[in-house]
């Protein structure tokens, strides 16, 4: 039922600007992905996780290091999205 979602593109990397203070490198980043694996247990009961897929992300807040708060925080939107 989920096939709406496709695959997570993770070689996608979000990047940030503060343009309070101009930085572009120190960010408090909250997120929580969800992730799809396939546990493969021994009899013995050793777990071995195998082809982890992102199905979700979802960045809750990001927030300057150097202000202290994410106000004036926006996202970096790569021009290569061919
Ligand atoms: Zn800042």
């Amino acid at each position: 039922m989920s096939s709406q979602i496709s695959k997570y593109r993770d070689s996608v990397t979000t990047r940030y600007r503060c343009t309070a203070c101009g930085n572009l490198t120190r960010f408090d980043v909250v997120e929580t992905t969800s992730i799809r694996s396939f546990h493969h247990f021994t009899v013995g009961g050793d777990l071995t996780v195998e082809e982890p897929e992102i199905i979700a992300k979802n960045v809750e807040s990001v927030t300057c290091r150097w202000c202290g708060h994410g106000r004036a925080v926006e996202p970096i939107v790569e021009s290569s999205d061919v």
